[in-house]
């Protein structure tokens, strides 16, 4: 196997901060289970009561209304799941965790990534029934980022609670639970440059009766049984401090990416930068060449040592079109999306490297030409 020279998939997971590496090992190292009375188990149950103060800092959130999970899969589930509201009403280019924890009536999008606000106020009005509203803030596939204070205008004009996937969003754009106005966020600390297998849903009402997925312990105020994962529990509020310490990092992430889509655009014909006419993170691209399938890209990018995803990339690792692509209506080009992501490791080299096997994988395949547009 070629070794990977160049990450350029933090949408998928970002690598492990060295500090973060840190804490976890300091927390594998201890003994003690939070929920044990004795010397051992307190100072575990300190760890995660610090842990929660610092990543309610980080998103303006109380540390009372941090719940722990497994991930933001798990934080998503507890949301749709828990709130306890039958009719739920969700926008067509949530994450999986979201579209598949129950189904729920689609809030379509426009073609630039947002969503139609106008669909949402008719589906809203069109019932009585209090509904729960699930929007994400920024897209995992195209980092476009959807207008939630609006969302929640709507939404509590007809008494709806909002939850709000900010899985992609935080860390990458400044996520303040009580100024988005949510009743609920999802977090995970994998995407923050943190260990897989931690995230947290945040409570606007640190008090709020959540139905749990989980039962059979008191953890989590009742909302969510288990024991505590104390590694993953203090490298992710590593991640978190390490990221409330960046100061200008989105800055420095927009200029690779545009650096990035530029090149891409003298590299290949009728180059499409999806997602380029709405709000999107300063980290995330999407890219289609028309013709040209994702895979084929993808495989070319992955032998020349520089990893990339497919938009359509699933978690069976399979690729299907992207429901985000249909849902913006760009069916011919669902099955040609590449998502190049970046994050705090990343430099101008890997821009370079980047652009270096794009430019000979479209020379290779014919496509290597410029005569772009942004979509
Ligand atoms: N929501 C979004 C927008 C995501 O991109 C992801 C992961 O890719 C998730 C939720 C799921 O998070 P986790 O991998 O922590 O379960």
């Amino acid at each position: 196997m070629t070794p990977v020279a160049v990450y350029l998939d933090y949408n998928a997971t970002a690598p492990v901060r060295p500090a973060v590496g840190e804490a976890v090992l300091r927390a594998m190292a201890r003994p003690g289970n939070p929920s044990s009375v004795h010397g051992f188990g307190r100072a575990a149950r300190s760890l995660v009561d610090e842990s929660r103060e610092t990543v309610a800092a980080l998103l303006g959130g109380a540390p009372d209304g941090v719940i722990f999970t497994s991930g933001g899969t798990e934080a998503n589930g507890l949301a749709v799941n828990g709130w306890g509201r039958r009719r739920l009403l969700v926008s067509a280019v949530e994450h999986p965790s979201v579209l598949k924890a129950r189904p729920g009536e689609i809030i379509p999008v426009e073609r630039s990534g947002v969503i139609d606000l106008a669909a949402l106020d008719r589906l809203l009005q069109a019932s009585d029934e209090p509904a729960l509203v699930a929007v994400m803030l920024a897209n995992n596939e195209t980092g476009v980022i959807q207008p939630i204070a609006e969302v929640v205008r709507l939404a509590k004009a007809h008494g709806a609670i909002v939850h709000c996937d900010a899985v992609q969003a935080a860390g990458r754009i400044d996520v303040d639970l009580g100024a988005l106005g949510v009743d609920s966020l999802a977090v995970s600390a994998h995407k923050l440059g943190g260990p897989a297998g931690a995230g947290a849903l945040l409570l606007a009402d640190p008090d709020a009766r959540l139905a749990p997925l989980l039962l059979g312990g008191g953890q989590e105020r009742f909302r969510r049984a288990g024991t505590e994962n104390l590694p993953g529990i203090a490298g992710f509020a590593a991640a978190a401090r390490a990221v409330g310490a960046e100061t200008g990092e989105a800055l420095r992430l927009a200029g690779l990416r545009d650096r990035l889509e530029q090149g891409a655009c003298a590299r290949a014909v009728r180059l499409v930068v999806l997602g380029g006419q709405a709000p999107r993170l300063s980290n995330t691209a999407c890219l289609a060449v028309p013709g040209v399938a994702a895979q084929t890209l993808l495989m070319g990018l992955d032998l020349a040592g520089v990893a990339v995803s497919a938009g359509s990339a699933c978690s069976s690792g399979k690729l299907a079109p992207s429901h985000v692509l249909l849902a913006m209506g760009e069916d011919a080009l669902a099955g040609s999306a590449i998502r190049v992501s970046f994050g705090w490791a990343s430099t101008e080299r890997d821009v370079d490297c980047f652009l270096e096997a794009f430019g000979a994988v479209t020379r290779r395949l014919g496509v290597g030409n410029p005569e772009s547009r942004v979509a």
